[in-house]
């Protein structure tokens, strides 16, 4: 059945992924992003695919969304890092309006609809670091641990329902926000890209960067027909990291 899927942060890495996957499979996608020459560039590859340019922490613009959401992919999020004691209140709080008050926003606005339709599918894109603190990223991990409980606290008001909300939890994924994170521990420690690339790999025990259409399948599960027993939980997907 073609459903209607909005994917946050559609426009590049895990989102664009996960819009591709959902377009593939005969799907209605709507994707979002503020990178409006980046969201272009996805419909130019994918038509059929519609954009729609907005940030996730404007309330008004999730007000102004007028469209039937099945499927909500709250992907969009960023990540800075710097040790706990010089992390700024504002970065801190930049993090948590993105990572976290984006997520919230967007369920918020969908949920309603789903119940009365009664269907829907919430996927959070949080992290392992979801599931673990991180050394130099407290702001970051903070967020994905607040979206790991959000996303569980609505699947315990959902459920019951056919509404179901989980989350995916990855490792570190080929994208430009790995990217960013490689060229952070160049310059930090001195080493070359392709040594501070070999060490984030060596991280995770998967010995290599989670492929973001890795990410995608586990979404396009979760948000499928058949997984309407799959509520409240989480798809780690590094490797055998971590486990719960
Ligand atoms: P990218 O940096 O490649 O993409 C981030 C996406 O989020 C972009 O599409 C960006 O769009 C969007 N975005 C960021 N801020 C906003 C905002 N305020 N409003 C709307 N859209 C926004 O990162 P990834 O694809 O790697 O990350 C996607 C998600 O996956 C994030 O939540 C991230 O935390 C999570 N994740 C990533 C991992 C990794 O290793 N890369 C590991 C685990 C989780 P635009 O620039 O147009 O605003």
């Amino acid at each position: 059945m073609s459903r209607t899927v909005l994917v946050t942060g559609g426009n590049k890495g895990i989102g664009r992924a996960c819009a591709e996957r959902f377009a593939a499979d005969g799907h209605r996608v709507i994707v979002t992003g503020r990178d409006e020459a980046a969201l272009a560039a996805v419909v130019a590859a994918n038509p059929g695919v519609e954009p729609l340019a907005f940030d996730v922490t404007d309330e008004a613009a999730w007000a102004g969304l007028d469209v039937d959401i099945d499927i909500l992919v709250a992907n969009a999020g960023i990540a800075e890092s710097a040790p706990v004691q010089k992390t700024t209140l504002e970065q801190w709080r930049r993090i948590q309006e993105v990572n976290v008050t984006g997520v919230f926003l967007g369920v918020r606005r969908v949920l309603p609809g789903m119940r009365e339709r009664q269907w829907g599918r919430i996927v959070a894109v949080a992290s392992a670091a979801s599931h673990h603190g991180v050394r130099y990223a407290s702001a970051y991990a903070a967020s994905k641990h607040a979206v790991l409980g959000l996303g569980r606290s609505v699947a315990a008001e959902v459920a019951g329902t056919a509404v179901t909300a989980n989350c995916v939890c990855p490792g570190y994924v080929k994208t430009q926000m790995t990217e960013r994170s490689v060229e952070r521990v160049a310059s930090v420690t001195g080493r070359g890209q392709e040594q501070a690339r070999a060490a984030i790999e060596g991280m995770q025990p998967l010995g290599r960067l989670v492929e973001p259409e890795e990410v995608a399948d586990a979404v396009a599960y979760l948000a499928g027909e058949r997984a309407a027993a799959v509520n409240g939980q989480s798809i780690i997907l590094d490797g055998g990291g971590v486990q719960q």
